[in-house]
């Protein structure tokens, strides 16, 4: 019998723990149990940094050909300028108010720490890995420009200018500078997006084939995360103990009411207010699609539930809903941009460094461009909560992302639902803008 992925991670997560609290017992004195315990922790320490690095091989093929093959998938669609615009535009704002709304909550519940300081028990965990000498400095120099006001605009101009990189081939080498990869691609994708078919056509292809495979070998690697998670947690809880858990309890809590609200208050306000429907209508008509994301992790494998919900229950015409849908699902990710800006706002506040307006201001907007290039896929947003750990300079991103990946089954699966909610409102504005008569008579919903 095969074992669901997210049930072989739980079982991983369980046994791991059990494995590192047993090593513990035994204590630190020399012996031969000792000994024997150092070699199983330094072979598991190995195992889980070759599970990171990885993940870390895949980021630029995947985050490039994503990003591409998103803009360019409309190419030809008459009336495609404008309708892009359009749901860029729609995109962008859900996208931001998303944002904003787990920066707010981030900020007043502070997941990461415990009557104002940082959570010692999860911080034990997040240091775990071992900082290089170069990530030393650059953490030293965070912690400086956090706490030096003057530093504001110069912070800034230099975010805009790592963003716009001189370089993009040398950009896309170095860990930090992967937003200038994406700035890049998004450039190319919607210069290629100018230019007639027949000129891009095989270009598309390619970039088509490089995503088919990238996906493919995403998720190859993600079938090892059993593996991976087991190898990264025996050390962290034979270090810090089996606490971990249960001090991740709020930052839990925090996410799931951020995209509870989005979902259930923010965007059916949007779609009143700019659709003129009914919110209650379009959950409806959504319901199977909502389910079968939140059950599948994935926004990319909804897509065609997506569709036969938007255009048979709701009433979106074929042309608008092919034209919205498939895009959104690569490039539109309501809660995978939220939870981004949470997660790392959360690492920030556990690892004691202090995020001023323009920090957090960068943050938002690179969780706005990492979500365009994350995958429509179970756990993909990890790649992109590293690319923005990395790039802000914050402390001990790899453990992090591990320990989030430990707890993040739930997340993704409501994170999903929030992403595939907010591509079929936008599916439904933008069919009202078009004059198309949505969720009307005649739109009786469909199981
Ligand atoms: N699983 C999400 C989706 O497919 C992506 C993510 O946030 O990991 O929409």
């Amino acid at each position: 019998m095969k074992i669901k992925a997210h049930w072989q991670i739980l079982l991983s997560l369980v046994l791991a723990t059990l494995m590192g609290l047993l090593f513990r017992s035994f204590g630190k004195e020399p012996t031969g149990a000792t000994d024997f315990v150092n070699g199983v922790i330094v072979t598991c320490e190995l195992i889980g940094k070759l599970f990171l690095n990885l993940l870390k091989m895949i980021i630029v093929p995947l985050v490039v050909s994503s990003v591409i093959v998103g803009i360019t998938s409309l190419h030809g669609v008459k009336g495609f300028g404008r309708l892009l615009s359009k749901t860029a535009g729609f995109y962008a704002l859900t996208s931001l108010l998303a944002i904003c709304l787990g920066l707010v909550l981030v900020n007043l519940i502070q997941p990461g720490l415990v009557n104002g300081d940082p959570n010692e028990e999860i911080r034990a965990a997040f240091d775990q890995h071992e900082a290089s000498e170069s990530e030393k400095m650059k953490v030293a120099e965070a912690k400086v420009s956090g706490t030096e006001q003057a530093g504001f605009f110069e912070q800034l101009s230099g975010f805009f200018l790592r963003m716009v990189p001189t370089n993009v081939v040398s950009a896309a080498a170095q860990n930090g500078q992967m937003l200038g990869l994406i700035f890049f691609s998004l450039l190319f994708a919607i210069t290629m997006t100018r230019l007639p078919l027949p000129k891009i056509a095989p270009l598309r292809e390619l970039f088509i084939s490089l995503n088919e495979v990238m996906i493919k070998l995403t998720q190859g690697i993600m079938a090892l995360a059993p593996i991976g998670v087991y190898a990264l947690i025996v050390p962290v809880v034979y270090e810090t103990g089996g606490g971990l858990f249960v001090s991740l309890g709020k930052y839990f809590f925090t996410v799931l009411l951020a995209l509870g609200l989005h979902m259930f208050v923010v965007m059916p306000l949007v779609i009143r207010l700019l659709a003129g429907v009914n919110p209650l209508d379009h959950f409806r008509a959504m319901r199977t699609a909502l389910l079968t994301a939140f059950s599948t992790a994935s926004s990319s494998a909804t897509l065609p539930v997506t569709m036969r919900c938007i255009q048979e229950n709701a009433g979106v015409s074929k042309a608008t809903s092919s034209f919205t849908l498939p895009l959104g699902a690569t490039v539109n990710m309501d809660g995978t941009a939220l939870y981004e800006c949470v997660a790392v706002i959360f690492v920030a506040q556990v690892m004691g460094v202090e995020l001023l307006m323009a920090a957090q201001f960068m943050i938002v907007i690179s969780a706005l461009l990492t979500s365009v290039g994350v995958a429509g896929i179970p756990s993909a947003s990890l790649v992109a909560i590293m690319i923005i750990l990395t790039s802000s300079n914050i402390p001990g991103a790899e453990t992090a992302v591990i320990a989030l990946l430990a707890v993040d089954r739930l997340l993704d699966m409501s994170r999903t639902a929030v992403n595939v909610f907010g591509d079929s409102c936008c599916a439904l504005v933008i069919a009202r803008s078009e004059g198309e008569r949505v969720l009307e008579t005649g739109n009786a919903p469909h199981m």
